[in-house]
């Protein structure tokens, strides 16, 4: 039995944050544990035709948190990244308009304007109705039925595996917020009015993917970190982790960033089995095409439904002179490519990639984390709470763990 203060499982983003800021501040005790050969978690890029490509989907560093990025620049510096102001489209109507879709219906034809711009106007948010609790009747009341229709509902179908049904409301607030009158004030003036979604400004890497950067934080804490090895089995009344190669290790506290439901669990209240059980989770595949999108655009949401892909990432536009581009794909979707001239194309399975947000998660999820702390088990990052955080958001709620923990 291996012995350690703090047992991180898991080498994406969180855990490695978490590991280096404890090392940061004078902590050696801990052992971080990966079950792939290489560390970054859903943040690992591959080279494919020459080129980066991130193999958990398109990811960029969003410039929003300066403390993380000046954190990920101390291993990557400033200067080997190039900043972009985010370009990202929808493709809609045999054309490409950016994003976010209300705020720009004024670059579709004057008749799309005039439709898309009464629907807002009858929507539910602006004619007094009451906020619905389910996510396809949330987006009717707060978009409009065009929008709806031709837009949100099916590229979401898309992207959560037709599980809509299932889905809350409780994480739209975090939409970019478009009134009526600012969608009809940019049809007036030909720009965007309202709030900007995320990645407004981002940056990506001149000559890596964004993986490096996770290579160069587990580079700079070598000894702790120990890839290829699987963990099977948490038990969390003695803290002993279990892993596939039979080697266990037992911590003073541990701190999970891993699915809780890929592992098996010991030591736990059947309330507890029971909200494990009830996490979810939609698997995306990443495949590489070898031609140029004919678009400017960093990324293009694509909700046309005979298509099997959601998103396409423009790989040409932000990482310099490369060619292509990768598409996302939910995992049923993927049956498509069988016998199409992509079949061969290179191509990597996310089994775990967006947690899904069914209306019981936020109790379920409670649950689990308060009685998993109870007994010195703590979880983090997008898995560890079951949450939708990017890359920035995770590293951000290490380095605040790490300072409870020393502090
Ligand atoms: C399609 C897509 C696009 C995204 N785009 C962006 C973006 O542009 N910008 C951004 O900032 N974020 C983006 N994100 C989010 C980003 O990927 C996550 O926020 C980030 O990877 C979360 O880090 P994490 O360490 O919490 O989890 P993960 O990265 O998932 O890391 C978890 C680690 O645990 C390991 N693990 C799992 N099971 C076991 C086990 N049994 N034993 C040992 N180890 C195990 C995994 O191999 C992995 O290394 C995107 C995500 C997706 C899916």
């Amino acid at each position: 039995m291996e012995k350690a203060k703090y047992l991180i499982l898991g080498a994406g983003p969180s855990g490695l944050t978490l590991g280096r800021k404890l090392l940061d501040k004078g902590e050696k005790d801990f052992i971080i544990l990966e079950k792939e050969d290489t560390v970054g978690g859903l943040c690992r890029s591959e080279t494919v035709d020459g080129k980066p490509l991130d193999i958990g989907g398109g990811h960029f560093l969003d410039v929003r948190r300066p403390l993380v990025c000046e954190f990920v620049f101390r291993f990557l510096e400033e200067k080997e990244w190039n900043s972009f102001d985010r370009d990202s489209r929808i493709r809609v109507h045999g054309t490409e308009i950016n994003h976010p879709f209300e705020a720009n219906i004024w670059q579709l034809p004057k008749e799309y304007q005039d439709k898309y711009l009464d629907s807002i106007q009858k929507a539910g948010c602006n004619t007094g109705v009451e906020k619905p609790s389910l996510f396809t009747e949330w987006i009717r009341w707060k978009l409009g039925d065009e929008i709806a229709d031709n837009y949100m509902l099916p590229y979401n179908s898309k992207m959560f595996s037709d599980t809509l049904d299932e889905l809350g409301t409780y994480w739209l607030e975090k939409l970019p917020n478009v009134s009526y009158e600012d969608t009809l004030r940019s049809c007036k003036e030909h720009r965007m009015f309202g709030s900007q979604p995320g990645h407004a400004q981002f940056y990506y890497p001149k000559e890596y993917g964004y993986g490096e950067a996770f290579i160069r934080i587990a580079d700079s804490m070598k000894e702790n970190v120990f890839t290829g090895v699987s963990v099977t089995e948490i038990n969390l009344d003695t803290r002993i982790v279990t892993c596939g190669d039979g080697r266990a290790f037992q911590a003073e506290t541990i701190i999970t960033t891993i699915p809780w439901d890929c592992v098996k669990l010991t030591g736990i209240s059947d309330e507890f089995a029971g909200a494990v059980s009830s996490l979810k989770h939609s698997a995306v595949e990443i495949r590489y095409v070898d031609e140029d999108p004919e678009t400017p655009a960093h990324w293009v949401y694509v909700p046309d439904a005979n298509t099997p892909y959601h998103r396409i990432l423009c790989r040409c536009n932000f990482c310099p002179d490369s060619k292509g581009y990768w598409v996302e794909t939910v995992k049923k979707r993927t049956a498509k490519y069988v016998g199409s001239k992509w079949e061969k194309n290179y191509a990597y399975m996310n089994e775990y990639a967006y947690p899904l947000n069914t209306i019981d998660k936020p109790q379920k999820i409670r649950l689990i984390l308060d009685e998993a702390r109870e007994k010195g088990v703590i979880g983090l990052g997008r898995w560890g709470e079951h949450e939708h955080y990017n890359s920035d958001v995770v590293m951000e709620r290490a380095m605040k763990l790490a300072d409870e923990l020393m502090d």
